[in-house]
């Protein structure tokens, strides 16, 4: 495209997607007196299965940057985890994991059905002064310059549609699939687990008030929790390559009577909503005057519901980089991309690690479900610090080593049970794979520490 004044426009900060992670860094970056433009495609939002569980620091964030407040009512509000496991180890009734009190305080997350979330943060970033919102408008191409920088082009969706947008700093907050990472050519490993299946009952009889319902089945996770308005959220995961009919069926047997009948007959009335869960690397979170945030940046299995507070993180760690190397984006980026990457890999490995020993069925996995639900269960301290890493509180990696090597030691307090049930070979390699497990999260958390 020839470039001229008229199809020229220039601000501070571009950002690409007008989601959580878009709407979130608008805001963080509008304190800093920066001019932003959010280019967002959907003209409206339609429904969608996405995030909506948000922890307590993801909703301390979201007010803070002026995009919630208390009073707007919305959503339920979540105490924490109660975890249900098909296997047992958490007993009849369900492990409930309240978030870990900060200051004698117990915080509170709260549920927010998905397209109301997105809605209600994209139209209060619309009236901040600092913040322009072309909706219906998308980036098209991403074109470098001299000294390694991007101008991107977008389609604003009207008549004489395409622009050139010079921006200082450029943010690609396009989601998992986003396209931004490959118009600039950032390369990524992806690897897809599984899908997701939802749907919405009344909270009538939802089995465990006030927390987010996790159920673990040999078939995959499901949720259930309320989302306001008196409806709770259901979710199920399909494992790749497993039948359809038949993980639906085994997710349904996992839930009490009559909130299993109302879950069938919404799946009956309505066709349920669809979503995949990716693991997604980038090799870089930065390139030039481009910065990927929230999932466009990486993403992980929903297990621990952290990607909407992940991506609110995201935009305090860029605004306090800008902040402090005033407002040099190229030595801001460096920094941001250093924090970020450090939070991610705690998230990425605590996710990885929670979905292997709940769904794989070797000794190894076998032994550290029931080491942590036993870790659980024997230690108050284990379970706030559990929530702290899940609700990313403490995204140290330290924090998570020294936390599996706990886990790992119930392994001795299991040792009769195992012996009693003529396993003592496969509680020996379960052992020597835990060990070795945390010894390399030891490694990994000096590496990073000396880094
Ligand atoms: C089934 C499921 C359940 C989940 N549950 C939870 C949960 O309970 N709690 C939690 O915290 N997280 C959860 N997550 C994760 C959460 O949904 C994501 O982390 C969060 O939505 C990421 O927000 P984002 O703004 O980075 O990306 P997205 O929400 O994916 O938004 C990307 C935006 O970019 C726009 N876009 C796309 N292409 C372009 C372009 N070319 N130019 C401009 N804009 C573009 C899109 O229209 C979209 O609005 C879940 C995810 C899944 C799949």
């Amino acid at each position: 495209m020839q470039e001229t004044t008229a199809n020229r426009e220039r601000v501070d900060v571009l950002i690409a997607g007008g989601s959580i992670a878009g709407v979130a860094a608008a805001a963080a970056l509008a304190q800093l007196g920066l001019r932003v433009l959010i280019v967002e495609p959907s003209p409206d939002q339609g429904r969608r299965l996405a995030g909506e569980l948000v922890h307590p620091p993801g909703i301390d964030g979201l007010r803070e940057l002026g995009l919630l407040a208390e009073h707007d009512g919305l959503g339920q509000k979540v105490q924490g985890f109660a975890v249900f496991s098909q296997g047992g180890e958490a007993g009849p009734q369900p492990m409930v994991l309240p978030y870990g009190e900060v200051d004698g305080k117990r915080p509170v997350g709260l549920a927010i059905e998905h397209t109301t979330l997105k809605e209600r943060l994209l139209e209060r970033v619309k009236t901040f002064n600092a913040v322009d919102v072309w909706q219906g408008a998308r980036v098209t191409a991403m074109n470098s310059v001299e000294g390694g920088s991007y101008v991107a082009t977008v389609d604003t969706g009207s008549a004489e549609s395409e622009l050139r947008v010079h921006a200082r700093l450029i943010l690609g907050a396009d989601g998992p699939m986003s396209q931004m990472r490959k118009m600039i050519g950032i390369q990524y490993e992806t690897q897809r687990y599984s899908g997701m299946m939802g749907t919405e009952v009344s909270d009538a009889h939802l089995p465990y008030h006030g927390y987010g319902n996790i159920f673990l089945n040999q078939v995959g996770v499901s949720y259930a929790y309320a989302i306001g308005g008196g409806r709770v959220r259901v979710m199920f995961e399909i494992l790749k390559g497993a039948d359809q009919k038949g993980s639906i069926a085994a997710h349904l047997a996992a839930f009490p009577d009559e909130f299993r009948r109302e879950v069938q007959e919404a799946m009956m009335a309505s066709k349920p909503l669809a979503a995949a869960n990716y693991c997604i690397i980038p090799e870089t979170t930065v390139k030039g005057n481009v910065a990927l945030i929230g999932d466009a940046r990486g993403c992980c299995h929903p297990l621990t519901a952290s990607g909407i507070t992940a991506a609110v993180k995201d935009a305090f760690v860029l605004r306090d980089a800008l902040r402090k190397h005033n407002l040099d984006v190229t030595a801001a980026l460096r920094e941001y991309a250093q924090v970020c990457d450090q939070l991610q890999l705690t998230r990425r490995t605590l996710a990885e690690e929670l979905r292997e020993a709940f769904l794989a069925e070797t000794p190894q996995a076998k032994l550290l479900k029931q080491c942590i639900f036993s870790y659980w269960k024997t230690s108050p301290q284990g379970r706030a610090e559990s929530m702290n890493l899940l609700s990313t509180l403490n995204s140290s990696i330290i924090a998570l080593a020294v936390q599996y090597a706990m886990v790992a030691l119930q392994a001795f307090r299991l040792l009769p049970q195992w012996i009693k049930s003529n396993a003592l070979m496969d509680w020996v390699r379960g052992v020597i794979g835990l060990l070795f497990k945390s010894l390399s999260f030891q490694y990994v958390a000096i590496t990073q520490r000396v880094k």
